[in-house]
């Protein structure tokens, strides 16, 4: 029987040799230091222990970093859900981008908006309607929203897209929460496990 203990990715390494000590000492084992031997941190528990059943060595307990499948994803923190609202607020925005701008602007023109491209001048009454254009000129296809809006659009897009890197990172995170996994005692080598909560 395999014995390892699974410990939190923060525990101090002061904590987890203490662990590892008091349960050798109670299993009549000599005591052992604790060592961390790889730089890789495993997707599963199946992973770690995979590794560790690879590592045996009777100098040291082996120890590794990976993401347990098995725990509790842990509740949202504050950075987490302001994010959330940031980007339901920014996705309110964002919905009017398609909308007809000089549809929903008609009484900043006197009826006409001339493309900014080929400066040809178009009807605002066709103006989002069907056979009529839309947000862009019919004759050079130009974009003729007023550029401060657009640029409004692409920044609002642009910070979306990064708020929505930055949450869905802290998620991930939450969702497989790092710990280590230590081998406890390889005992007489049978490949059956048994993990331990420190
Ligand atoms: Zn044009």
């Amino acid at each position: 029987m395999m014995h390892y203990v699974s410990m939190a990715g923060d525990a101090t390494m002061g904590h987890v040799q203490e662990t590892v000590d008091e349960w050798r000492a109670a299993h009549n084992l000599p005591l052992l230091p604790v060592r961390m031997v790889s730089d890789t941190v495993y997707y599963s528990t199946r992973e770690a222990i995979d590794f560790l059943y690879s590592y045996l060595d009777d100098t040291y307990c082996p120890m590794v970093e990976y993401h347990d499948e098995t725990m509790r994803p842990c509740e949202p923190g504050v950075r987490e859900l302001e994010l959330d609202r940031r980007l339901e607020s920014l996705r309110g925005r964002l919905a009017a981008r398609n909308r007809p701008w000089w549809k929903e602007h008609q009484e900043q023109t006197a009826g006409m908006v001339e493309c900014p491209e080929c400066q040809s001048m178009l009807n605002v009454e066709y103006c989002g309607v069907r056979k009529g254009w839309h947000n862009h000129c019919p004759v050079c296809h130009a974009d003729v929203r007023p550029r401060a809006v657009r640029d409004q659009f692409d920044r609002w897009n642009a910070e979306y897209l990064q708020l929505r890197e930055e949450r869905d990172r802290l998620r991930d995170r939450r969702k497989h929460p790092l710990c280590r996994l230590i081998l406890l005692s390889t005992q007489d080598g049978v490949a059956s496990n048994r993990i331990i909560c420190g």
